[in-house]
C-alpha cells in the first residue's frame, strides 16, 4: 500500500535513499576538475543544521557535500546539487515539498501532528506555500523549465508539479527533488524566505 505523506516524513530508509543520491552526485563532481583552473577538487563538506530531521538518522544526514579546489590562489568552492537540501531552507527539501503539497488543508489536527513530527508551525507552512507561488514561479529556473511540466499550474504548486511526475508519491517526490537540483546550489540558488 502506498505510504501517506506523514509516513514518508518519518521513514528513515527514505532519507538514506536521498543521502545515497546526494553521495552519487557529489562523487561524480569530485571525480571532475575545478571549473575555474582545471585542478583537482578536495572535499570541503560542511555541517548544516536542518530542522525536522527524524530521530535515528546519523550525523551524515546533516552534512552538505561540498568540494574545494586544491590549488593555492584558486580554492574555488563547488557545491554539487542536492536532493536533501533545498537551497538555504532550514527544513529538508522533502519536507518543504510534501508539507506544502498537502491537499486536504491544514486543519488543526493535522497541524498538531506535523508540529509533533517535524516541529513545523502553521506560519512556516503558509510561508512555504507563498514561496512556491512567488519566489519559485518568478525564478529564472521555473521560467526556463516550466514547459517540461505543462500540467503544473502555478496556482497549485508544488502539488501540481509533484503530480506531473510518474509513479507513486515517493517516486514522484524523488523526481521532483532531482528536477529542483539547479536551485539548490550555485548561481541558481533560491533564497529562503
Ligand atoms: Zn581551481
Amino acid at each position: 500500500m502506498e505510504q501517506t505523506i506523514e509516513e514518508i516524513l518519518r521513514d528513515t530508509r527514505f532519507y538514506e535513499l536521498l543521502l545515497g543520491f546526494d553521495r552519487q552526485i557529489a562523487d561524480a563532481a569530485h571525480a571532475g576538475p575545478c571549473r575555474e583552473c582545471g585542478c583537482k577538487l578536495h572535499w570541503g563538506s560542511f555541517d548544516r543544521k536542518p530542522r525536522g530531521v527524524p530521530a535515528g538518522l546519523g550525523r551524515e544526514h546533516t552534512r552538505r557535500f561540498s568540494l574545494c579546489c586544491a590549488k593555492d590562489g584558486c580554492r574555488t568552492r563547488e557545491t554539487p546539487s542536492s536532493l536533501r537540501f533545498l537551497g538555504r531552507k532550514v527544513y529538508l527539501g522533502a519536507m518543504v515539498v510534501l508539507i506544502s503539497a498537502m491537499q486536504s488543508g491544514l486543519n488543526p489536527a493535522r497541524m498538531k501532528r506535523l508540529k509533533a513530527l517535524v516541529g513545523v508551525s502553521r506560519r512556516t507552512v503558509l510561508r512555504w506555500r507563498d514561496w512556491w507561488t512567488s519566489a519559485f514561479t518568478e525564478s529564472p529556473f521555473w521560467r526556463a523549465h516550466r514547459a517540461l511540466a505543462p500540467a503544473a499550474s502555478t496556482a497549485d504548486l508544488p502539488a501540481s508539479l509533484l503530480r506531473s511526475f510518474d509513479g507513486a508519491i515517493k517516486r514522484q517526490l524523488i523526481s521532483l527533488l532531482r528536477f529542483l537540483g539547479p536551485i539548490t546550489t550555485g548561481r541558481g540558488i533560491l533564497q529562503a524566505i
